[in-house]
């Protein structure tokens, strides 16, 4: 009774904080990239409401809720988070911040970082000041990851690398990479990578974007030549960076399996549809009403992951499960807006944010952060103790 008590009182004063300081402009928008704050030493706000947003999230830890207070979270348990997410829908107030910080690296380092380095990196990650991207894949390894081939060579007080990243995306407006290196070409593949963290303004680092035939580039191959990476730049121990990397893409794959999700109260395919839903022939009614409950089940699903997880841990293993789930339930989810919408839905201005642009982007939530293929093997072995 004492909990249900504070959980009230805690949701009561999280709704008067959102309702005094939540900008009007804050709210809905829905995922239009102008809704969204990448933040990072360049970032332009789209609005002094964006700006403003942030930074009252920031000074309270709600742009990384769970996260420890001392490294710039809110310090909430996973019970209050899902007050703050419920309230925070309720009003459909804007995420203050995404990031690949938030993501993928804050997880790895609150877990394999020392002190040191959580109160370095962390806090600026939770104001938004800088921008990380994502240095894994390779010419030569993208599902093979272990195989890559950039070098870092040992100087004694730095590294020498050299070598190039591919698909990095954002590299262009990122002001930091955290990025696989080989450290040791005689260990085994697995057991000589280092996970080195990497200022984009080094000397000889560059970025080239990959432009796609919708004529937008969201991600670079990026070059490094003679970069010195300080000792001191590295999480977890030299040469069990694969360690580190491992944990992060549980982390990412979870974050990515939320596409398919259907939270309670989230906006229903049925809601997307509402214009044409009585024009819809018996067939694609069904398959409307069958995606929309899976996507409810895929979010009850990954909620129930994270409620078992222990604090910040995330799903392990079962990452690769929800991930393949909820990005194969966003395809489809997007195949059924566009057959429903007909020739009307192909209208194509090369910006997210339109359906055909937003069904043609779900293509690759099955490559990025590891193909389905690559899933489906990781389920098989770990998860359900397959023979290879
Ligand atoms: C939108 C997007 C954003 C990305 N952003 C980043 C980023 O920021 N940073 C970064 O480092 N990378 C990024 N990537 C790269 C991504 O991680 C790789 O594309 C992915 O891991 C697949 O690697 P690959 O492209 O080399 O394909 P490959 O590994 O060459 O695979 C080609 C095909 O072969 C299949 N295949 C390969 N091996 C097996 C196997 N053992 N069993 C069964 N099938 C197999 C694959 O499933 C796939 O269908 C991004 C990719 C996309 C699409």
């Amino acid at each position: 009774m004492a909990d249900t008590q504070n959980m009230d009182s805690f949701r009561a004063e999280l709704r008067e904080w959102l309702e005094a300081n939540c900008p009007d402009e804050m709210r809905g928008g829905g995922v239009t990239e102008d809704a969204i704050c990448w933040g990072g030493k360049d970032w332009v706000f789209s609005s002094e409401a964006q700006k403003v947003w942030l930074e009252r999230c920031a000074a309270k830890g709600y742009t990384v809720p769970t996260w420890p207070v001392e490294y710039g979270g809110a310090g909430m348990t996973r019970d209050q988070e899902k007050v703050f997410m419920s309230e925070m829908a309720r009003i459909d107030a804007r995420t203050p911040l995404q990031s690949f910080g938030i993501w993928m690296l804050g997880p790895a380092l609150l877990h394999f970082g020392s002190h040191e380095q959580k109160l370095h990196y962390l806090p600026p990650i939770a104001r938004g000041e800088v921008r990380w991207c994502q240095g894994y894949s390779e010419p030569g390894a993208g599902s093979d990851l272990a195989n890559v081939q950039t070098f870092g060579e040992d100087k004694g007080d730095h590294w020498l690398v050299n070598g190039q990243k591919i698909w990095t995306s954002y590299a262009d407006k990122a002001d930091q990479i955290f990025a696989l290196v080989r450290t040791d070409r005689e260990a085994k593949k697995h057991l000589g990578i280092s996970f080195l963290l990497i200022d984009m303004e080094d000397p000889g680092v560059e970025t080239r974007p990959i432009k796609m035939i919708s004529g937008i580039s969201p991600f670079c191959e990026t070059f490094f030549t003679d970069v010195k990476v300080p000792k001191d730049r590295i999480v977890g121990t030299p040469n069990r960076g694969w360690d580190v990397a491992k944990y992060l893409l549980t982390h990412e794959r979870e974050m990515i399996s939320g596409s398919g999700a259907l939270e309670a109260g989230g906006r229903a395919l049925g809601a997307v549809l509402s214009d044409t839903l009585d024009e819809l022939d018996a067939t694609l009614k069904a398959d409307a009403m069958r995606c929309e409950i899976d996507a409810l089940a895929m979010g009850l699903t990954l909620e129930r992951y994270k409620d078992q997880a222990e604090a910040g841990q995330g799903a392990g293993d079962a990452s690769a499960m929800l991930k393949y789930m909820g990005t194969e339930l966003n395809k489809q989810r997007h195949e059924l807006m566009m057959t429903a919408g007909g020739s009307a839905a192909l209208e194509w201005d090369g910006e997210v944010g339109n359906r055909a642009g937003d069904w043609l982007r779900t293509k690759a939530n099955s490559i990025e952060g590891g193909t389905s293929e690559v899933m489906l093997s990781i389920v098989s072995r770990r998860v359900l103790g397959l023979p290879a």
